[in-house]
């Protein structure tokens, strides 16, 4: 599932070595050293501002760091070009968001497929992989439907199953129960924690500390930029 790296034979996923982000004079990450292993599911909590999606967007190649290095999938990100680093995106991660980004005007199969396409899958085999994921994700049903007209739950189970199209070594995740009702944001959790069962490895951050309880079986404290605490907790499932 996870590509290994050539260089060192390790199976990290994840490897951020003393990563600095600066956004003006304001280090937005001071010093970052970060490891997450194949199949492991990593919680980033934190206040608000302490600099967690700017962490995930440097992961996921939206950003690059002002200094420091950002290894994911095997892959140096320093070492990509905007080019390399669109299709890392396509290929690697899969990111799902807090206002899910679906697009408005097609069904949600195909907000789905189209993923697939934009990787090079044929349309008929990115619908079929599309379905067999809505399948798994509990909203078959829905294949037709437009994002409107879904509930905001299944809004998020479509954009999982997009962002699980192409069998991303380390699906993301930033705040992906902020804009659901409780009971939907535990159910997109523990759909999470599902995924990880299976071996899928996750980042997610949360501000939520039940729900990261309950997906992760990793805690990484972020605040002022730094990493004030990492554990491993038991997982209430
Ligand atoms: P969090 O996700 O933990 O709420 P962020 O990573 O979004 O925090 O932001 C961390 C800090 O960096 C905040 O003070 C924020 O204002 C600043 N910041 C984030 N992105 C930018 C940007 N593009 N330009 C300037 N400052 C930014
Ligand atoms: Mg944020």
């Amino acid at each position: 599932m996870t590509k290994t790296d050539r260089h060192t034979g390790t199976t990290d996923v994840v490897r951020l070595t003393d990563v600095r982000k600066d956004f003006g004079d304001y280090a937005a990450l001071d010093g970052v050293s970060l490891t997450i292993g194949a199949g492991e599911a990593v919680a980033v909590m934190g206040p608000s501002g302490s600099g967690k999606s700017t962490l995930l967007n440097l992961v996921s190649g939206l950003d690059r760091p002002s200094s420091g290095s950002v290894v994911v999938g095997g892959q140096d990100l320093g070492g990509l070009d905007e080019k390399g680093l669109a299709l890392f995106r396509r290929r690697t991660i899969g990111v799902v968001f807090q206002f899910f980004n679906l697009l408005d005007d097609l069904p949600a199969l195909d907000n789905i497929a189209l993923a697939g396409q934009l990787s090079g899958l044929k349309a008929s085999a990115a619908r079929e992989r599309g379905l067999e994921l809505m399948g798994e994700l509990g909203i078959a049903d829905r294949r037709d439907v437009y994002p409107a007209a879904l509930s905001g739950g299944e809004r998020q189970r479509v954009a999982t199953a997009r962002a699980l199209m192409n069998r991303p070594a380390l699906l993301l995740a930033d705040e992906p129960t902020g804009a659901l009702d409780s009971r939907s944001g535990e159910q997109v959790m523990q759909l999470l924690a599902d995924l990880n069962e299976l071996g899928q490895t996750l980042l997610i951050v949360t501000h939520d500390p039940r729900l990261a309880a309950q997906c992760a079986r990793r805690v990484v404290e972020v605040a002022d930029g730094r990493i004030a605490r990492d554990r491993s907790t038991a997982v209430a499932r």
